[in-house]
């Protein structure tokens, strides 16, 4: 058995192998001290190898499915080896052999499919990454759903793309791993890197063309050679872990980078779009707005805030279904009954890959019987295009849906083996051999009332269990009667226990081989019924799938009407000028956190409308506390929700298509990975700088604040600049440099806007009103007297302010200090790098040499004094 472990174990060298022995998964060697301690259950051994004890470890079948999911979200990955045949049969090819075992399925958390596993609202994508010549493409499926799709991506769109995703598993090569690794680390992706076969773009499109049983993939578009190849590994790495089962997977789909706005992994965590500061959903946009009843309605919506639209026309058609949804008089009762939708998409997964059971079956009895329902409330009136077609899709299932309305009982029971899932009338043999097998138990009843008569023995029983099946138990005291005559002559012995004391009978075992015959061919008869229901389940799988997404458009089409309805939102104009003018925005999530206690949220408005040619920036000032963090992100977000057609939090709004957002907040902590705060913020502000385009909207919260004073204002003030002459952004920028507020006179389209406050006999109240002008103080001392620094502290500082202000009124005014410093000058005017002087030049290579990291601090001094010898 060892010999047959290991043989196992080393095609999956990094799995754990879970080793079907009887009742349980086993686990040995290293794998055992590992799963040992990842599921805190005990560790044993068992026989030695090589003289040393091998370590063990267990779970039951049972509850395998618990212990999976805490592998997985630890990281690893598990083989389940299966016994493939039982071990009376191992017994027929010899007294020795070994029951023969093999891995069915490697479980990986991209690949997972079982309900119990998987969250209902979230998809879970296996994602490939592929690079071809240095053309880069990403194919993502989830296969608990099908859905497959592709996309070229520029290298340094990778990232973005990748968080946008967010998926449970990434599949690279070494090779790609390599160039990567600090962009995945950077988003805490760890990929499974597999072969480069895998990769193979030729053998891709044999293996897509197999899958698809198409002769060529024209018919799904056209594909790169990259894409080819990133497809290819994703279906690759699903026969590895399937064991040859695919999964239904819907056609390819090519996703364009340009159709879709763009928003980097820095901007989704800043925003929390799906996902909070601090990792969960709730807190998130997601959570605040999911008015969704359906899980498949709920991941629309993730799909759709996640990768918000830049098609005009698309984005009015969505719009447009909102509406709808905001406005039919009937969306109580289509809600009701979508609520009664089950997962229709995780259940055919689950029966294409033959991991399904008869309540999968119900699911989709259930779905198309709703969907019908939906169908009828809905066919006879005018409806928006959307609506329309996903209307269309949900009819036509009727013969699909007679045959599991009259093969299924209404509440199916979990599991296949247990059977008792077809219903009564549908299968005249079934129900025979179930009559048999019922009225077995009945005549046991009898029988055992006949055998306590006639032996006197009034507490005899006849029990079952899966050793002896049925036989007749009474206690010692009575056993010696019934083992002597004439009772022995019908009552033969068959075990004695510490109290009890069990017989056969000739009649009963003969009752006993009837009820089972019954029993075991009604059984077979539901398993070929599941086969056949499963089997005209699956020939609709692609129609069943349009209807899943006809219910989940319906759903996230009513969802946000109701949002919009019950929140008082209004329906945005989007078109392509460079307008963006929110009257009475509002944030959504904090709005919705200050109801909770009763406190209303103050609504703002905001005008960054640009010229044709120019930028837009409002320059944001107020004390700590005032709201102008909130108000900057509430601006993103309305944007972001008027691009996926939903209406938005403010009275009225008109936005020109924004093809970017970037968001940044200065110095914000990252220590996990291990860089300075100062550093990531200037990292993130120099991707914005690079690729922010003239329909980008920027939103910066205190950038430079991770340094001195006059650095940090001197690198804001250059950004600033940069932002409104060469990138030419529509964009808020809330600052604590005062001194930035003199620009507004200077650049075009560059204006000032404060939170206002009041002060009141020393304190600050806050008003969180966005007004015209700049702040005219920071109110630092009063904020901190809120936050409850001791008085003498607050005392200390107002006389230590005063002192530096008087100070800074005699030397210099903030005036003089703007006309000294030079104004930015635009990329096209940048001055020729100057020829360097031999001096310099040696200079240069002399700095070029010097590697700090590895410098002692001796070696470092010296090299000081030679590059000051230089100079
Ligand atoms: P700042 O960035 O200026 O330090 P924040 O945006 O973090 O301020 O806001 C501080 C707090 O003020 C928020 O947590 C919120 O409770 C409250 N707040 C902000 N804006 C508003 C508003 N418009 N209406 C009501 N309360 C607000």
């Amino acid at each position: 058995m060892m010999a047959q472990y290991l043989e196992i174990k080393a095609q999956y060298p990094d799995a754990l192998l879970f080793y079907r022995m009887g009742d349980f998964y086993e686990m040995f060697f290293d794998d055992a001290v590992a799963a040992a301690e990842a599921l805190d259950i005990a560790l044993t051994k068992r026989g030695k190898h090589d003289g040393e004890d091998i370590p063990m470890c267990g779970v039951p079948v049972h509850a395998a499915e618990g212990y999976l999911l805490t592998l997985i979200r630890k990281g690893f990955r598990v083989a389940v080896g299966e016994q493939l045949e039982s071990p009376e049969e191992a017994k027929k090819r010899g007294y020795k052999a070994v029951v023969k075992r093999d891995v069915v399925r490697l479980v990986t958390p991209g690949t997972l499919t079982e309900e119990s596993l998987l969250e209902a609202r979230r998809h879970n994508y296996l994602a490939a990454l592929s690079c071809v010549r240095d053309e880069w493409a990403l194919s993502w499926a989830d296969i608990s759903t099908g859905a497959f799709q592709v996309m070229s991506v520029g290298q340094s769109r990778i990232g973005a793309e990748i968080a946008r995703l967010a998926p449970s598993e990434l599949l690279t090569t070494e090779a790609v791993d390599e160039s990567m690794r600090e962009v995945l680390s950077d988003l805490g992706v760890y990929p499974s890197i597999i072969g480069a076969s895998s990769f193979d773009s030729t053998a891709a499109d044999t293996r897509l063309c197999g899958l698809f049983g198409v002769k060529s993939l024209a018919g799904f578009g056209s594909f790169s050679r990259v894409e080819l190849s990133a497809m290819g590994a994703v279906v690759d790495y699903l026969d590895i872990t399937q064991k040859g089962r695919l999964p239904l997977l819907q056609p390819p789909k090519t996703e364009t980078v340009s159709r879709l706005m763009q928003i980097d992994s820095a901007t989704r965590r800043n925003l929390e779009l799906t996902q909070s500061m601090n990792g969960g959903r709730a807190g998130s946009l997601l959570a605040v707005i999911d008015k969704t009843v359906t899980a498949a309605g709920a991941r629309l919506l993730e799909r759709r805030i996640s990768s918000p639209s830049r098609e005009l026309t698309l984005i009015h058609a969505r719009q447009e279904a909102v509406q709808w949804g905001l406005e039919t008089s009937i969306a109580d009762q289509l809600r009701d009954a979508l609520r009664r939708v089950p997962d229709l998409d995780r259940s055919l997964s689950r029966l294409g890959l033959d991991r399904g059971g008869p309540r999968d079956l119900a699911a989709v009895r259930n779905a198309l019987s709703q969907a019908e329902t939906i169908c009828e409330t809905l066919d006879n009136t005018q409806h928006p295009e959307l609506i329309t077609d996903a209307v269309g899709s949900l009819s036509g299932h009727d013969t699909l849906l007679e045959l599991l309305d009259s093969a299924l009982v209404a509440e199916p029971p979990l599991m296949l083996r247990d059977g008792g899932f077809v219903a009564p009338g549908y299968d005249p043999a079934l129900d025979e051999a179930r009559r048999l097998r019922d009225e077995g138990r009945a005549v046991i009843a009898q029988m055992q009332a006949d055998y306590a008569e006639a032996s006197g023995v009034q507490s005899l029983k006849i029990k079952h269990n899966n050793v002896l099946g049925y036989f007749i138990e009474t206690t010692a005291t009575h056993a010696e009667k019934m083992m002597s005559a004439p009772l022995s002559e019908t009552f033969i012995h068959r075990q004695t226990t510490a109290n009890q004391v069990r017989f056969t009978t000739v009649e009963l075992s003969e009752l006993e081989t009837r009820i089972l015959n019954a029993g075991n061919e009604a059984l077979e008869i539901e398993k070929r019924v599941y086969d056949t229901l499963k089997s005209a389940i699956l020939a609709s799988a692609p129609a069943l799938s349009l209807c899943a997404l006809g219910l989940a458009e319906i759903d996230l089409a009513l969802g946000l009407g109701h949002l919009a309805r019950s929140r008082d939102w209004s329906k945005p104009k989007v078109d392509t000028s460079r307008a963006f003018r929110i009257e009475r925005g509002r944030h959504p999530v904090v709005e919705d956190a200050l109801s909770r206690s009763g406190e209303p949220f103050i609504a703002n408005d905001c005008d960054l409308t640009a010229a044709d040619k120019g930028a837009s920036v409002t320059l944001l000032t107020g004390p700590n506390m005032a709201g102008k963090s909130t108000y900057l992100r509430q601006n993103a977000l309305i944007v972001l929700l008027a691009q996926i057609g939903s209406f938005v939090p403010a009275s009225a709004a008109h936005i020109g298509l924004v093809s970017q957002i970037f968001s940044r907040v200065g110095a914000s902590d990252d220590l996990a990975r291990g860089r300075s705060t100062f550093m990531v913020e200037m990292v993130e502000t120099a991707a914005i700088l690079n690729q922010a385009d003239d329909h980008a909207l920027v939103i910066l919260d205190e950038i430079g604040r991770g340094t001195a004073t006059y650095d940090g204002l001197s690198i804001a003030w250059a950004t600033l600049e940069h932002l409104q002459s060469v990138n030419r952004v529509r964009g808020l920028f809330a600052t604590h440099y005062h001194e930035l507020t003199q620009l507004a006179g200077t650049l075009d389209g560059v204006k000032n806007a404060t939170v206002s406050v009041k002060e009141f006999d020393g304190e600050v109240i806050f008003l969180h009103e966005v007004r015209d002008g700049a702040a005219d103080r920071s109110y630092g001392v009063q904020v901190a007297q809120l936050a409850g620094l001791p008085k003498a502290v607050i005392s200390r500082a107002r006389s230590v302010l005063d002192a530096l202000e008087q100070g800074e009124r005699d030397r210099t005014s903030p005036k003089a200090l703007i006309d000294d410093l030079p104004l930015f000058s635009a990329a096209s005017t940048a001055p020729e790098p100057a020829v360097l002087s031999a001096a310099d030049s040696e200079l240069q290579d002399k700095l070029d040499e010097l590697l700090p990291d590895e410098m002692t601090p001796r070696e470092a001094l010296q090299a000081l004094y030679e590059l000051k010898a230089l100079q």
